[in-house]
């Protein structure tokens, strides 16, 4: 409901810019150094390439999300009757999400990077091109499915800390518009702030699912799957004097 395509936007644009910046960097050296086989130097110089471009996806992510965390402040506080707007506290969130999702972002690329190398040794084809096969992927898939998760994600978790900041004490959830049989039965559900939907590694299976979802971290607002796009809402404690 607050999921807002505008912001689907603008992220897409930074991650099509962060990827190709990744692809052409990572390409090239691996032109120098893949064409005599030598993996391990490769990944030597991989880790380093990553501990120096976490820095380049937070500032290319950092003021993108800031824009977003703005306006989904202006939402809540309307919502909510605050005149609070933009804190000190939720700038500080933004960073270190960005500095998760940027460690996020990479841990994915070193696993599909490693993975093209290593499919190319078995089947003894040529490095370069299988290296070449999964950037590709990257452009067709990775984009899309990488930027529909973190805007919910995203929306979602700075919407949560906004909440916290102006005093909401309890959360429900609110389905898509089309939900699984996972998010149908959360549909309503209410937890405290601080606490979570589903929690890590409990086996939830509501009437109906043929197996349990067995979630690696608590989950404490959507995605709760791929392609989830459910949202939280506040509840409003009604005083009784
Ligand atoms: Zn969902």
């Amino acid at each position: 409901m607050r999921l807002s395509r505008s912001h689907e936007k603008v992220l897409k644009r930074a991650f099509t810019s962060i990827l190709a910046k990744e692809r052409e960097e990572i390409s090239k050296e691996a032109k120098q150094i893949l064409g005599n086989r030598s993996i391990d130097i490769f990944l030597d110089w991989l880790s380093r390439f990553y501990a120096g471009f976490t820095n380049t996806i937070q500032g290319e992510l950092l003021s993108v999300y800031l824009l977003m965390a703005e306006s989904l402040k202006e939402q809540v506080d309307q919502e909510e009757n605050s005149t609070q707007g933009m804190t000190n506290e939720l700038i500080a969130f933004v960073t270190s999400y960005v500095a998760v999702l940027s460690s996020r972002h990479i841990g994915q690329s070193i696993v599909q990077i490693k993975g093209a190398l290593s499919k190319a040794g078995e089947q003894g084809s040529d490095l370069l091109d299988s290296l070449d096969e999964t950037f590709q992927t990257w452009e067709s898939d990775r984009i899309n499915d990488e930027v529909s998760e973190e805007s919910v994600r995203a929306t979602n978790a700075i919407t949560k800390q906004s909440y916290k900041e102006v005093g909401i004490r309890k959360l429900q959830w609110v389905a898509d518009d089309n939900p699984c049989i996972f998010c149908q039965s959360l549909d309503g559900k209410i937890v405290d702030i601080n606490g979570s939907f589903v929690r890590k590694g409990e086996e939830y299976q509501p009437d109906g699912a043929e197996a349990p979802l067995k979630p690696s971290r608590n989950v404490s607002h959507g995605p709760l799957h791929r392609g989830c796009e459910c949202t939280i809402v506040s509840v409003r404690e009604t005083i009784t004097l």
